[in-house]
């Protein structure tokens, strides 16, 4: 079941990100502290309705989370609702708020994280709707709450708009993060020219089994890496450990160049086709994937493609056919980049920017259809390879074809010349 959600609500002002440091999150917390007993006067005389207690909601990080309200009222207090909002979406009415109709009333609504995950490290906001009998509504101030993961105690560390979080490695395993993101960015961004972010917020996480709370709005077993570009939020599963400098090497730029596509393409994010998008990203990665051409030649053998208008559309949702989008999207943007240029690309990533349909935007900035690149790139990239793999590899075959005939042709002059010999044994000397 999908929460209901308020239609033709105020347009919230954009909610800026929680506080990076502990002098910058004190500074919120008492700007929070002092924006709630503002609230709290405001509220007292609307519709003789009036909160008594208000207490920031208490949740457990991908479990649940608790909401509670006191009111009072002249007239007996008839409903409760309670509403929130992401910074990525319109807002949402829960439609379980538990209270007993009266003059003083407790609203509590729990709120089922499993089932209705929130965005990982996002400010959400919320607030309060009450209806007496008499008909009077009080709509409370909007208040906030920073939705990060409490069950880690986080060390950071911060360059320009990066900063790295992290709860288990050493200040090194930071400081080698940070360096591998600092360094990555100018190369993502050869291509997507994107203006840099405000501000990038990287959380490493040690184990798979840590990041599944904060992974599962992904909705993907197999993930273990997410970005969500509009908050400018990276999560990767990366372990302190000796291949922990080359797990990073990968999965940083690849979540960095997602932030820096949303950067180039904001609201047309959703535009921007899975082939491009993933494609970019794989391309982007420090090493590429041993194991994408094993997964482009067997496809290639079984003829079993993804279509370019398939990878319009989501990634697969089973890991198998999700790696092969990701071989074969890597190789596509590779193509396109070797073809047109790293102007041709960002041409592509413009259209896409404009809001441009997957078809139309290739159509309109590189002059062709998705079938046609998909018809160029299969015979120039995977079954030209082929060719030009047998064309590079035919001289060397020779060469090794007649250093091994030159042993075994002696062999059969040896075995011709024994048998000549048990043939006329008396002729041999005793
Ligand atoms: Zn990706």
């Amino acid at each position: 079941m999908r929460l209901p959600r308020q239609l033709a609500l105020t347009q919230w002002p954009r909610v800026s990100r929680p506080a990076v440091s502990a002098a910058r999150g004190l500074v919120a917390l008492a700007l929070l502290a002092a924006w709630f007993s503002a609230a709290w006067q405001a509220v007292q005389a609307q519709a003789g309705i009036s909160v008594v207690e208000a207490p920031p909601p208490v949740f457990e990080f991908g479990q649940s989370v608790e909401f509670r309200l006191v009111a009072r009222s002249a007239e007996p207090i008839t409903r409760v609702e309670l509403y929130w909002q992401t910074p990525e979406a319109p807002a949402s009415r829960w439609p379980a708020v538990s209270f007993v109709r009266g003059r003083e009333i407790e609203a509590r609504a729990s709120i089922d994280l499993a089932n209705y995950p929130l965005p990982p490290f996002a400010t959400i906001r919320y607030w309060w709707v009450l209806e007496a009998a008499a008909g009077g509504t009080l709509t409370t101030e909007t208040a906030a709450f920073d939705y990060a993961d409490n069950r880690f105690s986080w060390q950071r560390r911060t360059s320009g708009a990066l900063t790295v979080h992290w709860y288990s490695g050493d200040e090194g395993f930071g400081q080698t993060a940070l360096a591998a993101a600092t360094h990555a960015l100018p190369r993502i961004n050869r291509d997507i020219r994107a203006p840099l972010p405000e501000h990038v917020d990287l959380y490493l996480y040690a184990t798979e089994a840590d990041a599944k709370a904060a992974l599962q709005r992904v909705g993907r077993a197999w993930a273990d890496g997410h970005a969500d570009p509009k908050l400018g939020v990276i999560i990767v599963v990366v372990p302190a450990d000796l291949r922990s400098d080359f797990v990073l090497q990968g999965k940083v730029p690849h979540e960095m160049t997602h932030v820096l596509l949303y950067r180039a393409t904001g609201e047309n994010f959703g535009s921007v086709p899975t082939w491009l998008n993933e494609g970019l990203a794989v391309m982007n990665q420090g090493q590429r994937d041993s194991q994408y051409p094993t997964l482009l030649a067997n496809a290639r053998d079984t003829r079993g493609f993804l279509s370019l208008a398939e990878l319009c559309g989501a990634l697969p949702a089973e890991a198998e056919p999700a790696r092969l989008a990701y071989a074969q999207s890597d190789s596509v943007v590779r193509y396109v980049r070797g073809r047109f240029g790293s102007e041709g690309l960002h041409r592509l990533i413009r259209a896409y920017a404009g809001g441009a349909s997957c078809d139309a935007g290739l159509q309109n900035s590189l002059g062709l259809s998705l079938a046609e690149l998909q018809a160029d790139w299969l015979r120039e990239a995977i079954y030209g390879n082929e060719a030009g793999t047998w064309a590079s590899t035919a001289p060397w075959l020779v060469i090794a074809g007649l250093v091994l005939m030159t042993p075994l042709l002696w062999l059969i002059a040896l075995a011709r010349r024994a048998r000549g010999a048990r043939a006329a044994p008396n002729n041999r000397m005793v």
